[in-house]
């Protein structure tokens, strides 16, 4: 059974009315789902699941092949219950403030000294990357934060589409950001493009244009080993 990950097309979307395909112990997969999993730097939702005569906190959600599992806290429905679920939205809506807010990250750096990121992860409202340099730019941080403003100021609209992999690994934007790496079984390769700035293979959920993202503070660059520069980000009101 395949889970309808919907978050895929619309990262807006809070709440779900979603059938219960496997229960295995406090853990059941949906047959469609707006939770979504920890994945690409993005840590999981949490929220609620409920349903004539039960309710439940969903507290972790993975991706296991085609299936996403929800772990519960509370009742736990039997195979075949339709639930109704409900993300928690001021958690969700942050990550996506922050998600996007490392692709604009990325972008400018990209576009101002020409190297690649080789790594990151986010939380809610807090994010690391880790990017190709050295050594560090001179007045580095301060640069990078006037680099993000301009460009949340722009209010550059972001889009997500779906492209062949045929395609999609002819795209230079999409080379640079290795989406190679994406595994051949996948046949379109899901592109979150910050129009004019960023394009990315790219599975996360984002906010629908940079003005969203609020404010953007380095709050510290550090030196991971040669060649490998980590910058530590804030993303405020
Ligand atoms: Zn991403």
């Amino acid at each position: 059974m395949t889970t309808d990950l919907l978050f895929l097309r619309d990262a807006y979307e809070r709440s779900v009315r979603a059938v219960v395909t496997h229960v295995d112990g406090v853990r059941v997969t949906l047959d469609r789902t707006v939770f979504y999993p920890t994945g690409g730097g993005q840590p999981h939702d949490t929220g609620t699941l409920t349903w004539p005569g039960g309710a439940a906190r969903v507290t972790e959600v993975r991706k296991e092949g085609a299936d996403v599992w929800h772990t519960l806290d509370g009742d736990v429905p039997a195979p075949g219950a339709e639930v109704a679920g409900e993300i928690d939205w001021d958690r969700r809506h942050r990550l996506m403030r922050t998600h996007t807010a490392l692709h604009v990250l990325c972008g400018v750096i990209w576009h101002e000294w020409g190297v690649p990121v080789t790594g990151g992860n986010m939380e809610p409202l807090t994010a690391r990357m880790d990017f190709e340099l050295d050594p560090t730019p001179e007045g580095f941080g301060a640069r990078v934060e006037q680099l993000v403003a301009a460009e949340i100021a722009a209010d550059r609209p972001i889009e997500v589409s779906f492209v062949p992999r045929s395609e999609a690994v002819l795209d230079e934007a999409l080379i640079r950001t290795k989406v190679s790496l994406v595994p051949e079984s996948v046949a379109e390769i899901r592109v979150v493009d910050i129009v004019g700035l960023d394009r990315q293979a790219d599975g996360g959920t984002h906010v629908r244009s940079t003005a969203e993202v609020g404010g953007v503070r380095v709050v510290k660059t550090e030196s991971k080993g040669k060649g490998n520069k980590r910058v530590r980000i804030e993303v405020v009101d």
